[in-house]
């Protein structure tokens, strides 16, 4: 058998060449509109800190009490000894965020979504999913030996077609909130009655609803007025619009406790620190009651796309924080980005395989924290370069 570097230095060269090679930026300063990267000031558009609260003063507050009370690390599984008064605490205010009985925390949204489908699912069982959906719900589907269909981008007759024709025992109907690379809304009403009809369980993952969307923060489900009964599975995560880290997922006590008792990315896993926990209720209670958080950022959003219609640039249609500028060509997608650094603007390309193949893009995201000074130095950027 040939050496590692044998095998492996073809695919990466042709990954070069494509321009789709992935390099990471050393950060050195907090979350915020401006950050020290790769020893440099730069002003982002590009993560998912939607309400400015990743570097918050009570949050950070929040974390090292959380620190002093429970230490650092927090020593084992959530089964064993490892279930904090503060995960605990977190857990039932995720739940009555939401407005559902009962809520279970989960290390990452990655594997709250793997966890949560391989428990529902086997292979005598069928999963539906948006083509768009995030990397993790279709993960989930591939571990769940689950039998699987995607159905093209929020086009519910495509959908409704394969639903008539399945025989699956369990059929589960599994969609982002808001698209992460895209930033348009999946129709949650039709959704809900096409699960409805054909007998099928609707799940959605709102991790860039959450915090944004509806007057309260709620999501994607408030925005569209739905509750439990129509959206019987949510999951949320807490690293985006609540600035920490970490997911959970919300519903009724016996899918919550089926997850306690079967969800191997819950069980098999090291309890995330109780810190964490005791900083993301500080900063639940801040997308809670700060509601200008979510007026200021439909401001920011409103002025970005008049400003990117002046100057005759294409966006996607997306009235949440996520306004992507579709180049298609990666190569040249990096060349733009490549160039908006020069002047002191960070906006990471998003390439292939995470966006389908020819529609390379920068994903420009915004947040509270922005200024509208800043936004108008993205447009004036934008105007040289694009
Ligand atoms: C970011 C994201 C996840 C993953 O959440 P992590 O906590 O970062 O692992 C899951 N689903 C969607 C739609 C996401 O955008």
């Amino acid at each position: 058998m040939s050496d590692l570097k044998t095998t492996l230095k073809p695919a990466l060269d042709r990954r070069k060449r494509q321009s789709l090679y992935r390099y990471r930026r050393i950060l050195e300063s907090p979350q915020g509109p401006e950050i020290q990267i790769d020893g440099r000031q730069v002003l982002t558009f590009c993560s998912n800190d939607y309400l400015g609260l990743a570097n918050h003063p009570q949050v950070r507050v929040a974390f090292e009490q959380g620190v002093q009370a429970y230490g650092v690390g927090s020593g084992a599984a959530h089964l064993v000894s490892g279930h904090s008064r503060a995960h605990h605490a977190l857990e039932e205010a995720l739940a009555e965020f939401v407005k559902r009985p009962c809520a279970l925390l989960f290390s990452t949204g990655y594997m709250a979504n793997l966890g949560l489908i391989s428990t529902l699912l086997n292979r005598q069982d069928m999963i539906f999913e948006d083509r768009l959906n995030h990397a993790s719900l279709l993960d989930g589907g591939k571990f769940a030996g689950a039998g699987f269909i995607r159905y093209r981008h929020r086009n519910y007759s495509d959908l409704a077609a394969a639903l008539v024709t399945s025989r699956a025992r369990r059929k589960l109907i599994a969609t982002d909130g808001v698209f992460s690379m895209d930033g348009d809304l999946a129709p949650l009403t039709d959704l809900s009655i096409i699960a409805h009809r054909f007998n099928a369980w609707l799940m959605v993952d709102d991790a860039h609803g959450l915090g944004v969307l509806g007057e309260m923060g709620r999501g994607s489900l408030e925005h569209f007025g739905l509750g439990i009964d129509q959206v019987p599975i949510l999951v949320g995560t807490l690293g985006k619009a609540l600035g920490t880290f970490g997911a959970f997922v919300a519903g009724e006590e016996a899918l919550i406790e089926t997850l306690i008792q079967q969800a191997r990315t819950y069980i098999y896993t090291t309890a995330p620190p109780a810190a964490v926990a005791a900083a993301t209720l500080a900063s639940l209670r801040l997308a809670q009651t700060e509601s200008w958080r979510r007026d200021k950022l439909a401001q920011l959003i409103a002025q970005f796309r008049q400003g990117a219609a002046d100057l005759g640039l294409q966006l996607l249609d997306s009235h949440t924080p996520i306004q992507p500028l579709v180049i298609g060509d990666s190569e040249k997608t990096l060349k733009i980005s490549e160039a908006l650094l020069t002047k002191g603007i960070l906006i990471t390309p998003i390439r292939p395989p995470t966006v389908p193949t020819g529609s390379a893009r920068l994903r420009i995201t915004l947040t509270a924290a922005h200024a509208p000074a800043q936004v108008e130095r993205l447009l004036e950027a934008l105007a040289d370069i694009v």
